[in-house]
């Protein structure tokens, strides 16, 4: 089997990027192919999970076709700016239009060194690969923009980090591996061609509407910004915390990247910070919204020189579509807090109830999963006997409900029957994702990394045989810290 390659990535100019072939690994293992995935981008997935198809998945046998190669690009993390980052552990192997003619990237991780590793060994281990494949998968089920997994594999290589682990390399998939931080890595070193060349690039690639516009570039920037708030919006509307939000983790075409101490929240608390990195709680779950705005700015500060000749104008237009991100979050946030509520229609104090509801659960401590999908029980006929009960203090959410049910008197109710579609069900939580990796790692048991991929494949549908996974850690199970995915 050959692979249809369509590589445009590689026929940029040398410096986007360094050739690298993967390293090879000793003992190659399947570990999960997506066979859906497989079928969508064209792929066979008998021939992936043949002994040359996992070879490839390994990185020890280069596909016809493949070109791989290690991204540059920079980055401000935590705040602090890093003129090179590039994939030090990742190679993108190639390009491939789906069956639906999308682009997309496939790339591997953990695939060894590279001109751009620094300190560190290129490699992956099997924990954090389960752990984004699993999460990756649930996000796309639940809707929200991703990037997909393809395949994990073991290598048979032990990896020192503060102990031996398993090695492993994961299979990604994106409909695109540029970042906020490929645009800062031109800008960074002042190199205007190479900028514009970029800047093009993911207008042809990714915004080619914004090609007709009179001001192209001004276009990226204001459809990009538009696409971040939608993302942001959908992870606040979900209780997802990516925990990571550098600028070199956050992708041009809005897709959730780079998963490594992410999480979703159990009880609902803004200041939420699970990533073990994250000491001053920068990228706190209540903080998403205006990290985001800040690293956009990064990129309108970026793209100043193809903005305007003149320097002034640049920056009066960068300022123009950086300062509708706050409106257009709050839009795109609105839309889906009021399906979540189950309104069908619009009115002024939406989101004050929603964020009445959403302090109230802070306060009393409840499940922010449990209680969205309770609510929709409730306005479906159900009993508010067990949402009630997800309150340290029922009373405070019976005081909302009769807001709640005043508003919903004034709305259509066109909604409500829909309810179940905007309150999922089954999200990985912590403890269960935990579980998996342990049964993983200790006794090379993948039966329940299959069981719950299966459980998070459908979050929205009731699934009464698995309700035990809808559930919240019980005292002693809660995992309060994540870490990063080196
Ligand atoms: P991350 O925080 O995982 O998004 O990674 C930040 C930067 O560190 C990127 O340039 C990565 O390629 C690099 N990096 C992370 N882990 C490793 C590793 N084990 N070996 C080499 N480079 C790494
Ligand atoms: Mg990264």
């Amino acid at each position: 089997m050959t692979i249809a390659f369509d590589n445009s990535y590689a026929r940029l100019p040398p410096r986007f990027f360094v050739r690298q072939a993967p390293a090879a690994v000793p003992e190659p293992k399947l570990v999960r192919l997506n066979r859906d995935l497989a079928i969508e981008l064209g792929l066979d997935p008998d021939y992936l999970a043949s002994p040359d198809g996992v070879a490839m998945l390994a990185g020890n046998l280069v596909a016809e076709g493949s070109e791989p190669l290690a991204m540059a690009y920079a980055g401000h993390q935590f705040g602090g700016w890093s003129p090179q980052l590039g994939d030090g552990r990742a190679l993108l192997l190639g390009e491939v239009i789906d069956k639906n003619g999308q682009r997309r990237d496939i790339q591997l991780k953990g695939s060894g060194r590279t001109p751009f590793s620094r300190m560190g060994d290129g490699r992956a281990v099997l924990g954090p690969v389960l752990r984004e494949y699993m999460i990756s998968e649930a996000m796309a089920a639940l809707g929200i923009k991703t990037t997909r997994a393809l395949a994990a594999v073991t290598t048979g290589q032990q990896i020192a980090r503060t102990e031996l682990l398993p090695g492993a390399i994961f299979t990604r998939v994106a409909t695109s591996h540029i970042r906020i931080g490929t645009f800062e890595f031109f800008a960074g070193r002042r190199d205007a061609d190479g900028l514009k060349q970029l800047a093009d690039y993911v207008i042809d690639r990714h915004y080619p509407e914004a090609r007709a516009a009179d001001a192209p570039y001004a276009a990226l920037l204001e459809a990009v910004i538009g696409r971040i708030a939608e993302l942001i919006a959908s992870w606040q509307s979900i209780g997802f915390i990516h925990g990571v939000m550098n600028t070199d983790n956050m992708s041009i075409v809005g897709e959730t990247i780079d998963y490594g101490p992410c999480a979703f929240m159990d009880t609902y608390d803004p200041a939420t910070v699970y990533s073990s990195i994250d000491h001053m709680g920068r990228y706190a779950f209540g903080n998403q919204p205006e990290v985001a705005h800040w690293n956009l700015s990064r990129l309108a500060i970026s793209l100043l020189p193809v903005l305007h000749d003149d320097q002034e104008k640049a920056i009066e237009l960068a300022q123009l579509a950086l300062d509708r991100f706050p409106a257009r979050f709050r839009e795109a946030y609105a839309v889906r807090m009021r399906a979540k509520l189950g309104l069908a229609t619009e009115e002024e104090g939406d989101l004050a109830l929603s964020q009445d509801l959403l302090d109230r659960m802070a306060e009393g401590k409840a499940d922010f999963t449990l209680t969205f999908r309770r609510l929709s029980d409730v306005a479906l006929g159900g009993d508010a006997g067990p949402l009630r009960q997800l309150f340290q203090n029922p009373a405070s959410f019976d005081d909302w409900a009769v807001v709640w049910r005043e508003r919903l008197a004034r709305d259509t109710g066109a909604a409500i029957p829909l309810m179940h579609s905007a309150n999922p069900a089954f999200i990985p939580r912590n403890h269960r994702v935990q579980a998996v990796i342990a049964a993983a790692e200790g006794a090379g048991d993948f039966a329940p990394l299959d069981t719950l991929l299966t459980v998070l494949a459908k979050p929205y549908e009731d699934q009464p045989d698995f309700s035990q996974f809808a559930e919240p850690p019980q005292p002693g199970e809660e995992v309060t810290a994540t870490f990063c995915g080196t």
